[in-house]
């Protein structure tokens, strides 16, 4: 039997509604004890938020457990290259993900993480600068260009993180979907193999990408941000195609 791994926005829910067959998928893996995780690549929920929001949806039995973020994998990443002094541009889940990790926060910062702060302004910018001219490495936890927002975007972190890049002359190392290292990351934490695996999600760019570079099974659902037709347009192939998650349903 093999893990889900799946992703939230457009495949679980979109912004505050759930999306048709998404708690019917889940309430049948639970039932049947087929193992899912949820991978996104946003890092501002902690896990508990993470899981009040899917409830407040009306999702059931899900738990912290489920849940790896890109919070997560940028603070591992950090960690295991033997880093224990941040500072941070985030929200809860960053913080979180550094607490959990052992992290310290430090005005001797020698990683300086960028999630997304949705409280963010050019003070906060400019002071949290300072640290990367003084030496600390710039982490971006996502490279996300847009954030959904309703119909329309917002401006996401990976737009922010370019900024941070522009103004101190530093590369972010790339972490969130489509790029392998969360991949690795999240199989590290939940001790699998890619064999083992099938990424679950509604973006071919980001979800799918990572799957077809990795060599990892993919679904694709038509909840979400593509559409059939997009996948000639940016040659990303899905290894299948479905409309709704409770299609999977056995
Ligand atoms: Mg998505």
């Amino acid at each position: 039997m093999k893990t889900y791994l799946i992703d939230l926005d457009g495949t679980m829910y979109r912004g505050n509604s759930n999306i048709a067959g998404a708690k019917e998928f889940i309430d049948n893996c639970l039932k049947n004890h087929i193992p899912f995780f949820f991978l996104t690549n946003n890092a501002t929920r902690t896990l508990r938020q993470n899981v009040e929001h899917m409830e407040k949806l009306g999702f059931k039995g899900i738990e912290e457990k489920h849940f790896f973020t890109s919070s997560m994998a940028a603070a591992r990443i950090m960690r295991k290259k033997g880093y224990d002094k941040a500072q941070m541009i985030g929200m809860d889940g960053l913080a979180e993900a550094l607490h959990n990790n052992g992290f310290e926060i430090s005005e001797e910062p020698q990683c300086l993480f960028v999630g997304l702060d949705k409280l963010g302004n050019y003070e906060k910018y400019s002071h949290a600068l300072q640290y990367l001219l003084r030496g600390a490495i710039l982490v971006g936890t996502n490279d996300d260009r847009l954030l959904a927002h309703g119909d329309t975007f917002h401006i996401g972190n990976g737009s922010i993180v370019k900024m941070f890049e522009y103004a101190s002359g530093q590369t972010s190392m790339k972490i969130g979907k489509p790029h392998s290292a969360f991949l690795y990351e999240a199989l590290d934490y939940y001790h699998l193999s890619k064999e083992e695996c099938i990424i679950i999600g509604d973006n071919l760019e980001t979800d799918i990408a990572l799957g077809a570079n990795e060599h990892v099974e993919t679904i694709l659902v038509l909840s979400g941000v593509h559409h059939e037709k997009d996948i000639e347009r940016l040659k990303i192939y899905p290894d299948r195609i479905i409309h709704r998650l409770d299609e999977l349903n056995q």
